[in-house]
């Protein structure tokens, strides 16, 4: 039995009036793409997440993966599962048309997106990774390498890891030591060892290609020395991608880990593996960046399809478990008591917020390339690259609390395996962590997004929400309307401080780069209810009630998070670092 039901009226709300995929349509680029082919997409996607990938998820969390003989295990029923997804072509959703994929908009990838990963995250880190490496592979491999490898990866012939990082190589990647030879061939010889690579075994396909940051011998120390070569674990003996003996790639461990146990999280060592340079030397950062943006994306909505998921168990159990109410008469079901409802409410409220954050950067990456006039990608780009860390960071967190609510929405019953909710708990705890950790997309928002180019992406983050607040005039929208205006004075007098203090005193906005991610989030989330609230028809009466519940509970964190934005460094450096190894 699936466990999962998508939020198709959720979906299908977003597709139609907040990021209108008809809209797209009348773009060139995406001429191909009309109301049928979405609805049909959504559709089909939903059946598939429902009845493949939702029952999988229980199993996959009890069995994992294991490494059995040198080869990684999946648990049952992933690799059919595997196959039907790469049949049903959902790995080239939005790749080109002449690289094997769909070329559908981002939006809708999106969308699938959130429902794979609502079913089953664990099984939705595969694609994402290979969605990845073609998309790197497309845009910097030279042609041959492009068109043996691409065909295969875009069609889910073969699968892929993004192998980054490193036992001294982390957040800083540039620490990165793996070393790379270069053949009289023009081919590379890898030595090193990679950690935490996902899905970096697997029995799905005959061939998995790694995508790798290594340094070439003589290079400079530092991310500018960093090259990135795939290093396929078997041998390609032909143009069209035939496969050879194994390459000298082993797996030498699987992870044990707190949740997406049926990902296995593999240590990967290269022992003068036979590699391909991608682009050129010392590109490998610039190169690995191509698909920065959509692995950001893609945890956030991986956050969002989580909390989604969770928020719908709670609602069915808040309405089916009858505890409380007068001593002398029955119990009534939980769902009639505040408490209970200030946690439905606060699920619902920050999921559709981010859901709806999530599809309107996507938009803006749909746009930024397919947009009619130069100026409006531009536009567009710019405002998607100030949303994306935003995405992320809140996205990722928004999954995790909104898990834990549900929890607590279950008692003692969600403590438990069988309500299926603490799974999902463990599960998105990662999500904070890995892509980049939160502290560094709220450090990178700071430092790089909000300086670049004058802020201009900033600006038009700013222009567009007081556009919105602009239009209309309906007594029903007062209570959103008046807190995002209100936050929205607060984040601009913060956004200041911070650019004063990027300036003279970094050590100040680093202490402070938190919270104002967390304040450029909940004014975000604020103007995505202010544009929801505001359509007309079905469901605007509780799309109007949730909008004030964000607008009165939610919103009133931003005086808080101004504070500790703006309260320095100082406060953190208190404890010099001889006192925190006293209190180690
Ligand atoms: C389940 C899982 C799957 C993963 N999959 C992959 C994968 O497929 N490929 C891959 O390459 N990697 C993968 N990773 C690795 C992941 O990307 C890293 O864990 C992540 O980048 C953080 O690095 P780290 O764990 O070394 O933590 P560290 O970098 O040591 O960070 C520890 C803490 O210090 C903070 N910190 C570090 N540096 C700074 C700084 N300069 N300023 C402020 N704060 C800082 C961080 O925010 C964090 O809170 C995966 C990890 C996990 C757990």
């Amino acid at each position: 039995m699936s466990e999962y039901a998508p939020p198709l009226d959720n979906i299908n709300f977003l597709l139609k009036h907040l990021v209108p995929v008809q809209a797209l349509a009348r773009l060139p680029r995406y001429s191909h793409v009309d109301a049928e082919l979405s609805d049909a997409v959504v559709a089909e996607a939903a059946r598939f997440t429902s009845e493949v990938l939702g029952p999988l998820n229980g199993i996959g969390d009890r069995v994992g993966s294991h490494l059995v003989g040198g080869r990684v295990i999946t648990p049952p029923g992933f690799r059919e599962a595997y196959r039907q997804y790469a049949e049903g072509g959902w790995v080239g959703v939005d790749l080109p048309l002449e690289h094997g994929g769909q070329a559908l908009p981002r939006v809708l990838q999106i969308a699938v997106a959130e429902m794979v990963n609502g079913a089953c995250v664990s099984f939705g880190m595969l694609p994402l990774m290979e969605r990845a490496a073609t998309k790197v592979l497309i845009a910097h491999a030279d042609p041959a390498l492009r068109d043996c490898f691409v065909p295969h990866l875009a069609a889910g012939r073969w699968g892929a890891t993004i192998s980054m990082s490193e036992a001294g190589a982390g957040s800083d990647v540039g620490r990165a030591r793996t070393r790379a030879e270069r053949q009289s061939d023009g081919t590379y010889r890898l030595t090193g060892t990679k950690i935490f690579i996902t899905y970096g075994d697997q029995d799905f396909t005959d061939q998995i290609v790694h995508l790798v940051l290594a340094r070439v011998r003589g290079a400079p120390s530092g991310v500018k020395g960093l090259s990135l070569f795939a290093v396929p674990a078997r041998l390609v003996i032909d143009a069209e991608g035939g496969l050879g003996d194994p390459n000298r790639v082993v797996v030498s461990r699987v992870e044990e880990k707190m949740g997406l146990k049926a990902s296995p999280t593999c240590v990967v060592d290269f022992d003068g593996a036979a590699g391909h340079l991608i682009g050129q030397e010392g590109d490998g950062l610039r190169n690995i960046f191509t698909m920065v943006n959509a692995m950001r994306i893609e945890v956030a909505v991986q956050g969002v399809a989580v909390a989604g998921a969770a928020t719908r168990k709670a609602v069915g159990y808040a309405l089916s478990r009858p505890q409380g109410g007068p001593p002398e008469g029955d119990a009534v079901m939980i769902v009639e008591h505040p408490d209970v409802r200030r946690m439905l409410m606060t699920m619902v409220a920050r999921t559709d917020a981010m859901r709806a954050l999530v599809y309107e950067a996507a938009y803006q990456l749909d746009l930024s390339e397919g947009a009619a006039t130069p100026a409006e990608r531009q536009a567009a780009q710019a405002l998607a690259e100030w949303l994306l860390p935003v995405c992320k960071a809140c996205g990722s967190e928004a999954g995790f609390e909104v898990a834990n609510l549900a929890v607590q929405v279950h008692g003692g019953h969600g403590y438990v395996k069988d309500a299926g909710v603490e799974q999902y708990v463990r599960d998105s705890r990662v999500m904070s962590i890995y892509e980049g950790a939160n502290g560094i997309q709220a450090l990178d928002l700071v430092t790089r997004r909000l300086v670049r180019q004058q802020g201009q992406s900033y600006r038009l983050f700013v222009d567009r929400i007081r556009t919105d607040l602009a239009v209309g005039a309906d007594d029903r929208l007062g209570a959103i309307r008046t807190s995002v205006q209100r936050e929205l004075e607060r984040l601009e007098s913060c956004t200041a401080w911070i650019c004063q203090c990027v300036a003279d005193r970094p050590r100040d906005a680093a202490a402070g780069a938190t919270a104002y991610l967390a304040l450029v989030g909940l004014v975000a989330g604020g103007w995505m209810w202010l544009r929801m609230a505001a359509v007309d028809g079905a469901g605007q009466a509780t799309r109007q009630a949730l909008a004030r519940f964000y607008a009165d509970h939610l919103m009133a964190a931003g005086s808080s998070l101004a504070e500790q934005v703006r309260s320095g460094a100082a406060i953190v450096d208190a404890l010099t670092v001889e006192d925190w190894a006293r209190l180690a």
